[in-house]
């Protein structure tokens, strides 16, 4: 892609899109595919009509994964380099985006392909899982002190739910700023696990995700309407060449977005999800807060949702945003298809 004056003010957010393959129904219902990913181009096809090619729409983004992507090839090119952010004392956040179904706990969380092989070593493994570990083995092989710790929260209807909480359900977790460090983030109540070897990591995330699926049966609430931030801190200790002591804190954010399906096309609210009250303000707001850092507005949005609040800290300034577009290649869902397409394309 050229850089245009457009990219120039961009404000590092990266932006991917993933096409999952037809799945059963979709191929049981018929479906045929409207979608053409060209990786190389980095570009998607929305196709109206493919027998006769016509009314076709091209998106281009910073990076395109096709139905046969790997998730290491996800890992690899969106995750890694935030990691070395990460290890250098910045905050880097990873989004999720995308219709119900299409593939975002896939990407984020992953799957067991079997149950006899190691996390470690399982192809389905997702970004949490990875990253966790490629931390641990980076930090491991440098120099240095350091600790990790791990949180993991929902967010549902506005409320806060510790996913990895002593206690089921607290919802007694203040969100504030913490004046000693400028602009950080802090919030009361939500427990930090230490994570000390790399084998637990996979645990963690297990606990926390299990307690999502609880807790919205409970609840009688649907997880598509929750997004979950699975936030890991890393500090360390570096001795410089001129024996002087350097602490570093980085953070690495990873979010799994409640499913786009009650955003519109103009990325509003579409009309018959606000008739039937289904307006996801930590959604709506998370894009308003893109749209504000793309184009470089003076007054940012944080403070009119919960999410991004929470993400203050780490969306913006110095720190590195990642968004990845989870689509379905099936005509049947092709509006809501360019709904996301055209949210994901206007934050670049
Ligand atoms: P979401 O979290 O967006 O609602 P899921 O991650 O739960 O969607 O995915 C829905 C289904 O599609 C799951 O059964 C998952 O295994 C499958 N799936 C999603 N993405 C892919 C992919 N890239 N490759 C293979 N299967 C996928
Ligand atoms: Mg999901």
């Amino acid at each position: 892609m050229p850089p245009t004056k457009e990219k120039a003010s961009n404000q590092n957010i990266f932006v991917a899109v993933r096409c999952r393959p037809m799945n059963d129904a979709e191929t049981a219902e018929r479906c045929y595919s409207v979608i053409d990913t060209d990786s190389e181009n980095r570009t998607v096809v929305v196709r109206e009509r493919p027998q006769t090619g016509s009314s076709s729409k091209t998106y281009t983004f910073d990076k395109v994964f096709g139905t046969r992507s790997k998730q290491v090839d996800v890992y690899n090119a969106v995750v890694k380099p935030a990691i070395d952010e990460v290890i250098a004392g910045y905050n880097c956040t990873i989004f999720v985006y995308g219709q119900t179904g299409t593939g975002k706990t896939f990407t984020m969380e992953g799957e067991r392909s079997a149950e006899h092989l190691r996390w470690e070593d399982d192809p389905m493994a997702g970004i949490v899982p990875r990253s966790l570990a490629h931390l641990f083995e980076t930090l491991e092989s440098m120099d240095c002190e350091f600790s990790m710790r791990a949180s993991y929260l929902e967010l549902y209807n506005e409320e806060l739910f510790d996913l990895l909480g002593a206690t089921e359900c607290d919802t007694k977790m203040r969100i504030y700023e913490d004046a000693s460090r400028k602009g950080s983030v802090v919030i009361q109540g939500l427990e930090e696990v230490v994570v000390r070897n790399k084998h637990e990591v996979y645990n963690i995330m297990k606990r926390g995700s299990q307690r999502r699926q609880t807790a919205s049966t409970i609840l009688n609430a649907t997880s598509s309407r929750s997004h979950t931030v699975f936030t890991v801190t890393i500090h360390l200790k570096e001795n410089t060449v001129d024996g002087e002591e350097l602490v570093k804190t980085g953070k690495l954010n990873l979010v799994d977005l409640a499913g786009s399906e009650n955003i519109g096309r103009s990325g509003a609210v579409d009309k018959r999800a606000r008739e039937a009250g289904n307006i996801n303000q930590s959604l709506l707001t998370l894009g308003r807060v893109i749209t504000a850092l793309v184009d470089r507005k003076p007054h940012v949005p944080y403070r009119e949702s919960k999410l991004t609040r929470i993400l203050q800290d780490s969306l913006g300034g110095k720190t590195k945003t990642s968004i990845i577009a989870t689509i379905s290649p099936a005509n049947s869902n092709f509006e809501e298809t360019l709904s996301t397409l055209e949210y994901a394309h206007r934050a670049k």
